[in-house]
């Protein structure tokens, strides 16, 4: 439950990162009347959550989507416990318990490397520096950029394809330059990164939230 100075009545939302249901009030507005309609409205909150993308487990067999490819997690218990990417199989040994999490580590691992890499591929082009990069785990947002030289994405573009990452890394470092969204950062991001920045953001519109369900159970 969230109280909004702008809400003008209670609303009901379902936040499709998280699947979490939101009971918005306006700032003065009395809680009980609102939660027993909010508790009227179960039908909806059910029809809304039926919408929402699907869990994906990081479980044996199961698919990862890494940039461009798509990997197989394949696990066996005898295997050696460390990670590894052979093409397109995600080899994982070591006990089934806690695989789950050691996959999610290896895939930021592999986000901070290749991010940072990206990072600096852009920032040389455009001729800044980056003091630090950074991954964590965000639901709104794909990367920011403080004064201070930092750039932070969610560690989540591994699972977007490659274009996609590319240009919010391009996004953010163009940020290093220009610390608003005129012409001019336009214009350097077109020059960092050939593709186009519409089409990324509209695929993280259709596809963002459900990169938030991959390595959940339920
Ligand atoms: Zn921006």
């Amino acid at each position: 439950m969230v109280r909004n100075a702008g809400a003008r009545r209670a609303k009901l939302s379902v936040d499709p990162a998280s699947g979490r249901v939101r009971l918005t009030l306006p700032l003065r507005a009395p809680v009980k009347p609102a939660l027993l309609w909010a508790e009227g409205q179960q039908a909806w909150i059910a029809a809304q959550r039926a919408r929402l993308p699907r869990p994906r487990p990081l479980v044996p067999g199961a698919l990862v989507p890494f940039g461009d490819a798509m990997l197989t997690i394949e696990w066996r218990e005898d295997m050696p416990r460390r990670i590894e990417r052979d093409g397109d199989m995600l080899r994982c040994g070591g006990p089934r318990d806690g695989l789950s999490r050691r996959i999610e580590t290896w895939l930021k691992r592999e986000a901070l490397r290749i991010l940072s890499a990206e990072t600096a591929e852009f920032a040389a082009l455009a001729g800044v520096g980056v003091t630090r990069v950074a991954v964590g785990d965000p639901r709104g947002r794909w990367g920011s950029c403080a004064s201070s030289g930092a750039i932070r994405y969610s560690w989540r573009l591994i699972l977007a394809p490659d274009f996609v990452r590319r240009a919010t890394v391009a996004h953010e470092v163009a940020h290093r330059v220009h610390m608003n969204h005129g012409p001019e950062f336009h214009a350097l991001v077109d020059r960092l990164d050939e593709s186009d920045p519409a089409r990324s953001r509209a695929w993280l519109r259709a596809n963002g939230a459900a990169l938030h369900w991959v390595g959940r159970e339920s």
